[in-house]
């Protein structure tokens, strides 16, 4: 028998009557004949909520303590999935991130996978049982209960397939695909049937939250074939895979826009060896990632230099590198945090000319200005104001024609 790991997303179980049609979906997988793997995220905005809560009893909430009240969303949704599929008549039993065996790291809020030990899980689908699964959830050697970073469901479904190896996974959610930018906010985007996992990579990397970066990274390491489909349809949705695929003429398969983008810059730099890393040090030392990188050309051995956060990260960044700039010399540092990023991305794009100008000429003729600029083998990004954003994307998605298939 073939094992399926399904994952249906917040949208999919925000009620009582939208668990019930996940639960007669994953009945109906099981009647066909596979053992199912159901990973389920909380339901609707839970998650959101729980943030808020926290953040109404504490300026500063503990990272242990609110990675506990996190994981408790998915908790309500496995338990109540679990029950749907029973009072249908299907053998059903939910298991939190811990019981399943989803081992992480203990970095708080974006703790990663180390590893996965199913034997419950299989001890449960041997006995015919549909097994949901608590997404977004692990635990510590120390027996902490962790998160794996918003929008992890995904990784979750993606790391289970992997360990259990199942056949694909199927990621289901409230759109019908992976389109060629958000449909929310083009809405002349196109459904893609498949996509590369290489570009679907730097969709997600680049804001595309239909799939969690990291579930792509894990399915292209270990070959596992992704399906995003709609949870309230039976159209075929997008495969995400490795192989050869067919719409290769489309140079630019998608656009993706983020605005969780702040950017850094430190003024009057004395050039000299050593302060690039004592700068960027300090971030990675406080667990920052930072995104674009720019280093001006020095005059007078004077350089300035630029990176981008996410919004949420822009304070710490400044606190930790505020002692840097002092020790180092340098002038100020100053930070913005109404940017956005916009990003074209096309494997069919490597080297061949003309993408950039091709871009750079479509903002400037929306009157979009530019601020940064950073690009991949398979990926040009601009950085621009946030409040540009939706019209960056709707602009480039008009000038590389993407609205109209391969
Ligand atoms: P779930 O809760 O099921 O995980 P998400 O809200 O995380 O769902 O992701 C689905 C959303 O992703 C869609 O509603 C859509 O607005 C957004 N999205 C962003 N970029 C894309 C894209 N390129 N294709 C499809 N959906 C996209
Ligand atoms: N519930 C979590 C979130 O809202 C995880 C997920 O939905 O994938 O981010
Ligand atoms: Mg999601």
């Amino acid at each position: 028998m073939a094992i399926v790991v399904q994952k249906y997303g917040g949208s999919s179980v925000a009620d009582a009557d939208k668990i019930r049609n996940v639960a007669r979906r994953a009945a109906a997988a099981r009647e066909r004949g596979d053992h199912v793997v159901v990973v389920v995220s909380a339901m609707g905005e839970t998650t959101d909520r729980l943030i808020e809560l926290a953040n109404q009893v504490s300026d500063h909430p503990d990272d242990r303590e609110l990675d506990g009240l996190l994981s408790t969303g998915e908790l309500v949704s496995s338990t109540l999935l679990a029950m749907a599929l029973r009072s249908m008549g299907a053998e059903a039993i939910s298991l939190s991130g811990a019981q399943a065996g989803i081992r992480t790291d203990a970095v708080y809020s974006h703790a990663r996978i180390l590893g996965v030990k199913p034997h419950r899980i299989k001890k449960e689908l041997e006995q015919g049982m549909i097994v949901i699964v608590a997404g977004f959830q692990g635990i510590t050697e120390e027996m902490d209960i962790t998160t794996l970073g918003r929008g992890g469901s995904d990784t979750t479904a993606v790391a289970l397939a992997v360990s259990l190896k199942a056949e694909r996974c199927e990621l289901y959610t409230d759109v019908d695909g992976v389109y060629t930018a958000d449909p929310r906010i083009v809405p002349e985007a196109r459904r893609l049937d498949e996509i590369g996992y290489d570009e679907m990579l730097e969709l997600a990397s680049y804001g595309a939250k239909v799939i969690h970066s990291r579930a792509v990274e894990l399915g292209e390491l270990h070959k596992m074939p992704i399906i995003v489909a709609s949870s309230f349809s039976d159209k075929p949705g997008t495969v995400i895979h490795g192989g050869a695929l067919m719409e290769v003429a489309k140079k630019v398969r998608g656009i993706s826009q983020d605005v969780n983008v702040a950017k850094v810059t430190v003024v009057g730099v004395p050039d000299r060896t050593g302060v690039a890393s004592a700068i960027f040090d300090a971030l990675a030392r406080a667990n920052i990632s930072i995104d674009t990188i720019v280093q001006n050309a020095s005059i007078n051995r004077i350089t300035d230099l630029t990176f981008t956060v996410t919004k949420n990260d822009l304070t710490k960044a400044m606190k930790v590198i505020d002692p840097v700039v002092k020790s180092i010399g340098a002038r100020e540092c100053t930070s913005d945090s109404k940017l956005a990023s916009v990003s074209i991305i096309g494997a069919g794009m490597q080297s061949v000319p003309g993408y950039a100008a091709k871009m750079f000429r479509a903002l400037y003729e929306a009157g979009i200005n530019i601020e940064l600029i950073t690009t991949s083998e398979i990926r040009i990004t601009c950085i621009i104001d946030e409040s540009k954003a939706g019209d960056a994307v709707r602009v480039l998605h008009r000038a590389f024609e993407l609205e109209q298939g391969a």
